[in-house]
This record gives C-alpha cells, sequence and structure tokens, in this order.
C-alpha cells in the first residue's frame, strides 16, 4: 500500500514534469512496520545511531526499537527529550541542542526518532545540522508533517519554519499508531480537515492573485482529505483500515506539499489562526494545544466566516466573485465540520479545545499577517479586498 504512495508521488511528478528532491527511499505503513527500521539501519551501513525519543514515546516504541538495534548489532545510545516548564516537550533551541549534544558525544552515524510531530521536527533539524540522516517511526497519526522537509521551531517563542531534509525512511506501524492517545489521533483528523478551507483559499489565491497552483496536486490533497471523511467511523474506532487511512492521508498531504515545494496545498487561513494561538499560548506560558486539534476548530470558524461572507448582499456580482462562491459552497458548512470532528472524539468549538472568545476575535483580524505571502479569503477579508476587480 504504501509503496503505491511513493510510485504514485513519483509518478504525479515524471506527469507534471518537476523533479522533487528529498522524498524518503521508504515508506512502510503497516502492522509490525518498526521491526524493518534496524534492518534498513544495518542495510545503509549505518553502525550508531542516535535514538531520540521523551519518555511516552520511548514506552510506546523506542524500548523495542533500542533492543532491536543491539540485537543486530548496532546499538544506539538513547536520549530523552526532556519536557519544559509547562510539562510539555516543544521544539525550542533547549531541545535542539539537548539533541545536538548527544550526537557530538556519540560520533553517530544516523538520528532515528520515534515520536510524534514535535519530536520528528526535533530529531530533523538536529540531524540536520549535524549533517546526518535521518530515520522516522511515528508513535502517533498526529500531524501532516512526517514527511516533510521543514522543520517548525520556536526559537525565543517565535515560530519559523526551516528547510532541512526529508526523512531517509518512515516506518509507520500501525499496531502503535492505532495505540496513540486518543486526542492525537483526533488531531490527526484535525490537521486533515482543515485541507477542505486550505484549498478553498489556494484556488482564492489562484483566481484574485495568481498565485501558483497545480490541480494535480490539489486533487492529490483532496483525495487524501476525502478517504479520511468517508472512514471517520473507522478512524473515531481506532480500527486498523482506520488508522492505516488517516496516517496514509497525513503522508499523502505532506508529499503534495514535497511537490508543490510551498504549503499552499496544506494550510492557509486555518493554520494562520492556529499559529497565532500557539504564538499567544507560548508568549503567555500556557501549555501547547495539539497543532491539528487547533486546525480542526479554526476550520470550522473560517468554514463559518467564508459562508458568511459569501451569503453577504455587498459582496458584488461578478465572474471572479461567481467562481470564488461557487468554491465556498464545496466547503462544508461549521456544523457539518464539528460534526465530524466529534465522530473522531475531538474537540470542535473553541470553548472544547479552550481558546477564549478573545483570543478568537483577534486572530480572526490579525492571523493573515504571519504568512504575508499568501492571498487568503481571510487577508482579503481584512484588507478590504473584497470588492475584487
Ligand atoms: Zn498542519
Amino acid at each position: 500500500m504504501s509503496e503505491n504512495l511513493l510510485s504514485k508521488i513519483r509518478a504525479l511528478s515524471d506527469q507534471m514534469g518537476v523533479s522533487v528532491t528529498g522524498l524518503p527511499e521508504k515508506i512502510d505503513i503497516r502492522p509490525g512496520a518498526l521491526s524493518l527500521a534496524p534492518p534498513f539501519i544495518r542495510e545503509k551501513g549505518w553502525r550508531s545511531p542516535l535514538l531520540v525519543a521523551d519518555s511516552h514515546t520511548f514506552a510506546a516504541a523506542g524500548e523495542r526499537l533500542e533492543a532491536l538495534l543491539e540485537e543486530g548489532g548496532t546499538a544506539a545510545l538513547v536520549t530523552l527529550v526532556l519536557p519544559n516548564e509547562q510539562g510539555d516537550v516543544i521544539a525550542d533551541e533547549a531541545s535542539v541542542v539537548q539533541v545536538l549534544l548527544a550526537l557530538q558525544g556519540n560520533k553517530s552515524d544516523v538520528v532515528v526518532v520515534a515520536g510524534s510531530g514535535t519530536l520528528t521536527d526535533i530529531a530533523r533539524y538536529a540531524a540536520y545540522t549535524a549533517g546526518l540522516p535521518f530515520v522516522s517511526v511515528p508513535t502517533a497519526p498526529s500531524v501532516d508533517g512526517f514527511t516533510s522537509s521543514g522543520a517548525p521551531l520556536i526559537i525565543r517563542g517565535n515560530k519559523l519554519t526551516i528547510r532541512v531534509v526529508g526523512p531517509a525512511a518512515i516506518f509507520a506501524d500501525t499496531n502503535i499508531l492505532k495505540a496513540a492517545p486518543a486526542p492525537m489521533i483526533a488531531a490527526g483528523f484535525g490537521d486533515m480537515l482543515g485541507k477542505y478551507t486550505a484549498l478553498f483559499d489556494w484556488k482564492f489565491g489562484r483566481i484574485t492573485a495568481e498565485e501558483p497552483y497545480s490541480p494535480e496536486i490539489a486533487g492529490l490533497t483532496e483525495s487524501a482529505l476525502l478517504a479520511c471523511v468517508s472512514h471517520v467511523k473507522e478512524i473515531g474506532e481506532r480500527t486498523e483500515e482506520g488508522i492505516r487511512i488517516l496516517t496514509e492521508a497525513l503522508m499523502e498531504s505532506g508529499l503534495a506539499i514535497q511537490l508543490f515545494g510551498q504549503s499552499h496545498p496544506a494550510s492557509a487561513a486555518e493554520h494562520h489562526l492556529s499559529h497565532y494561538w500557539e504564538m499567544e499560548y507560548i508568549r503567555t506560558g500556557r501549555r501547547q494545544l495539539l497543532h491539528g486539534a487547533k486546525v480542526g476548530v479554526a476550520c470550522a470558524e473560517i468554514s463559518a466566516l467564508y459562508h458568511e461572507i459569501a451569503a453577504r448582499p455587498e459582496i458584488r456580482n461578478d465572474a471572479k466573485w461567481d467562481q470564488i462562491r461557487k468554491e465556498i459552497d464545496r466547503v462544508p458548512g461549521p456544523d457539518e465540520i464539528r460534526a465530524l470532528l466529534h465522530a473522531v472524539h475531538g474537540p470542535s468549538t473553541i470553548e472544547e479545545l479552550g481558546v477564549s472568545g478573545d483570543l478568537l476575535r483577534r486572530s480572526l483580524e490579525e492571523a493573515h499577517v504571519i504568512r504575508p505571502n499568501r492571498h487568503t479569503l481571510l487577508r482579503a477579508r481584512n484588507e478590504g479586498g473584497l470588492n475584487l476587480q
């Protein structure tokens, strides 16, 4: 199945005539995939792995990886990334330096990370800085960043995404992913639902500002999104099939970004809201919310706003707006998005998420400035650009 995923991406890049760099050599999504990571590392000739995890992901996957690596004669040095004062493991300068120090002490030749999105970002950036390959063993289907070559880091309280390298291989063991905490599975689904508004905003940017666009890549992301929506019950019940479909969709969404070379296929106003909330939480020293949980709720809020804008009588009737309205109609309304989030037991409103009405209001006014180069409908609404030419 997952071999199909990579060959699909390669075929698409050939068809589009673009060369895509940084694709993983292998993406294995199946029960027991973890046990394939140590033989892969040995085949590549790597001898001295650094295994990065935290205390939770070490118990979920790291311990077994450590044992298998040792059995095969490539014993790993283990480094457990420590949480911050609020008890969160975050991808900040302290975490990155902790991994870099371990790498230097061990003279490692490969980084193996057992963890979710944040740990992967820490390990990815440290591996890149040290000029080493990294291998990913995800412990939760919580974000679409596993296949990414961007590392979102929090440096001095600000979030920035640094272009680094993608993983050499991903071993996504569905037995482990199925056992991930329920909020993380719901978050992965929320990150996928966010593609509804992201795909709309991408089209909006193309229609109003001639932003670069690819129907093939938009189609790839959309089919991954729809696969999740049509298996929402299985995902909520965390069946083998449901978790495999969610994991594949997240990988596929990440690969669509790789293929396009920018984040347009996967992220727009709903992600800008989520980033705005994240930065506010960092500034005020609050515990972090899961990325995908924020994105799912933000998607419902953006959907509500966009449907409201489309219904405004003062919005002029012209060919461009007719086209935009048609695209907004394809985005499910906020109630439908909230029902989907509920079906996977995730938060579906700002109250359930714990974001205040004041923060939501501010973010709806200001979040577009986070990505000043993106022409979203949120930005047009805030900068007086609704009377399009
Ligand atoms: Zn995301």
